[in-house]
């Protein structure tokens, strides 16, 4: 009959099997950590059953010979050790990010287990039985605790290397696993009659159960796959593996528009479809990597999967899922040629992601030149958070001829970034839209009026010829709430008067030019700010936003000008442009609006756009952007004398 001392060791069997039939029911990622903890599944199972075994042989020394009962306590003992063997493994591959171990680590962490098991085949071991209690003492107990012990101290001195990879969480869960172990060993100690090792243990298995080795945190259940947790996870042990290391990717890049237009339901089945079609052409384990892309690993030469990868190019090419039209690109990224660390490649994928254009799929091979390219955007994206902190910028500014008074009434301010150094000049197209993306624009965008504003006290411009400086105001500035406030506090701290102020927008698709917007131009029209509609003639500039918003300029963009001088063979495209060119100019004359001509370089240029009526004319044939000084020389040697 078994003893009451059983009572623990049931509890934490139930425990444990509970948890192996969820843990087989969920998809598992198949890493070095998982392993041992599966293996520790096994081994605290053995551990619990032996447990039992030996609580059986000790009461039933009358039919069990001595000889088994020892064999069975050793096994006991031995058991206990390999637990805190494979849990000290399990650890480790946490903390090293699943890296293998080395054959002097593995000799340092077997030295315990060897030690200790040697020990337990020799040792003596007596044993105690009440009728209701049952346990086994003598000088094997202490070999187990300096055994754990040491294990607990190569834990901890794996959480507490700073440089590993233990991730806050991970090492949260460590520590409660290894207090609930010292405390159960502490009671024991003290208290030997109690069997709680087992208990102990299946409690530390359910810290990291819920912490590490909980399926539902790796798997996206929309997309029916490994989500980018896993992703994460899988990529640091392929990392550390010796071998060649390919992220093939899958991107939607309209897949937020899918959602929005096509509603959730559609988005995720489109999804769905997009990660069946990548697994059945590869037959590789998908994973969702981030919104917006789909990845897989290949660990062998990527020449023979090429084919593959066609085959579900032109799928992509063919198919629309679930009725929706999605844009894609297949990008492969060869790790170890590119990457100095798994952690860079998160920030590859998205780099790609920005910058591949076009709605048709294709394959794209990452390269030196983008991996270049994507190094020299890091470089400004630096060097732009310098500039902000610093005094990193400055403006030019281009002046504009006033074709009706004959002399340059106006200019308009470009912004620079000073200091670029290897990188030679950078332009603001360049580094505007990163400001944009990292969330700068504002402080850049305050900067450079200030700097305009500055300059304009300082040269004494308000009340000479210049009538007003254009200011390019970014589209994510114009729809910011209260940016009247922000503006008119820039310039009153200069003593400029807003009038002195023109601020150009290009509307764009990206930003939603709504209610705030409308709001934000009213509000700074009466302060005595006045506005120009930038780039007309490209993307989204258009007729239709000059109904809702007044602008008072128009700045036709060099892109409609410069093909009607175009000295082509081709007659027609020149007489095609020059119609155009001329019906926008009668068209925004006819609403009684200005006009600013961009981009004039030339003689003829001037003299056609004059004849059309042009108010202003801005470009290289007058002067490039200058610096302030230039600037006001150059007023001061063009308006005296023309
Ligand atoms: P934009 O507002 O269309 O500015 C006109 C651009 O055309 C300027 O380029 C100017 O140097 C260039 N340009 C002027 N005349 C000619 C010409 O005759 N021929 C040619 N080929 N180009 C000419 P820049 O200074 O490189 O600025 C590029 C763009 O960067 C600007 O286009 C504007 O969108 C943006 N940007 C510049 N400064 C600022 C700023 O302070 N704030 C914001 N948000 N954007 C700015
Ligand atoms: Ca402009
Ligand atoms: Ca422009």
């Amino acid at each position: 009959m078994f003893t009451l001392n059983i009572r623990f060791q049931i509890a934490a069997m139930l425990v444990l099997l509970t948890i192996v039939i969820d843990y087989i029911k969920n998809p598992h990622l198949k890493l070095n950590s998982s392993r041992y903890f599966r293996i520790m599944l096994g081994t605290t199972a053995v551990n619990l059953t032996l447990d039992m075994i030996t609580v059986y042989t000790v009461t039933h020394l009358d039919r069990v010979p001595m000889f088994w009962n020892r064999v069975f306590h050793q096994l006991f003992y031995a058991s206990v050790i390999f637990a805190l063997f494979f849990e000290y493994l399990y650890i480790r591959m946490l903390a090293n990010n699943q890296k293998r171990l080395e054959k002097k680590e593995a000799l340092l962490s077997v030295i315990p287990l060897a030690v200790s098991v040697i020990i337990i085949l020799r040792g003596d071991v007596y044993y105690y039985s009440d009728g209701v209690y049952a346990y086994s003492y003598g000088p094997l107990l202490p070999v187990i605790y300096i055994c754990g012990l040491l294990y607990l101290i190569m834990v901890f001195k794996l959480i507490s290397n700073k440089h590993g990879y233990v991730t806050p969480r991970q090492r949260s869960s460590v520590v409660i696993g290894c207090i609930i172990w010292i405390t159960v060993l502490a009671v024991q100690a003290i208290f030997p009659r109690f069997l709680l090792s087992g208990l102990g243990f299946v409690l530390m298995i359910l810290a990291f159960y819920f912490s590490e080795e909980n399926q539902k945190e790796n798997f996206d259940s929309e997309a029916e796959c490994f989500n980018r947790n896993a992703f994460h996870k899988m990529l640091a042990e392929n990392y550390a593996r010796k071998k060649p290391l390919y992220v093939v990717t899958l991107t939607c890049r309209n897949i937020d528009r899918v959602f929005k237009i096509a509603g959730r339901e559609k988005g995720i089945q489109a999804l769905v479809c997009l990660k069946e079609a990548f697994a059945r052409h590869t037959g590789k384990e998908v994973y969702h990597s981030s919104d917006k892309c789909l990845s897989i690993f290949f660990q062998e030469d990527i020449r023979q999967e090429i084919e593959k990868l066609h085959e579900l190019e032109l799928e992509l090419k063919r198919e629309e899922y679930s009725d929706v039209q999605m844009n894609c690109f297949i990008s492969v990224l060869d790790v170890r040629k590119y990457t100095a660390s798994w952690t860079e490649v998160d920030d590859l994928l998205d780099f790609l992601t920005d910058r591949m254009q076009g709605n048709e799929c294709k394959i794209c091979f990452l390269n030196e030149e983008i991996i270049k390219e994507k190094q020299r955007r890091d470089k400004i994206d630096a060097l732009l958070d310098e500039a902000i902190a610093g005094d990193g910028f400055e403006m030019v500014y281009q002046p504009i001829y006033n074709s009706k008074e004959k002399k340059f009434t106006s200019a308009e301010a470009l912004i620079r970034l000073k200091n670029c150094g290897e990188l030679g000049f950078v332009s603001p197209e360049e580094f505007i839209p990163l400001a944009e993306e990292k969330g700068l624009i504002n402080e850049i965008g305050d900067r450079a009026l200030e700097l305009v504003a500055q300059m304009a006290k300082e040269k004494n411009l308000v009340g000479s010829p210049i009538k007003y400086i254009e200011v390019n105001l970014s589209a994510i500035q114009a729809v910011i709430p209260h940016l009247d406030k922000r503006l008119e506090r820039i310039i009153d701290r200069y003593g400029i008067p807003a009038s002195f102020i023109n601020l150009e927008i290009t509307e764009t698709a990206t930003v939603n030019f709504g209610a705030t917007f409308e709001k934000n131009i009213s509000s700074l029209r009466a302060l005595g700010f006045s506005f120009s509609m930038d780039d007309f003639g490209t993307g989204y500039s258009n007729i239709a936003q000059m109904n809702r918003i007044k602008y008072d300029l128009v700045k036709l963009d060099k892109s409609l000008i410069w093909p009607v001088f175009e000295t082509e063979e081709d007659g027609i495209e020149n007489e095609k442009a020059e119609q155009l060119l001329a019906s926008a100019i009668s068209l925004i004359k006819s609403i009684g609006m200005k006009i600013v001509a961009e981009g004039v370089e030339t003689e003829e240029m001037v003299n056609y756009l004059v004849e059309h009526g042009v108010d202003y004319l801005q470009g290289y044939y007058y002067s490039r952007p200058i610096p302030a000084d230039q600037f006001i020389q150059f007023l001061k040697d063009r308006n005296d004398t023309k």
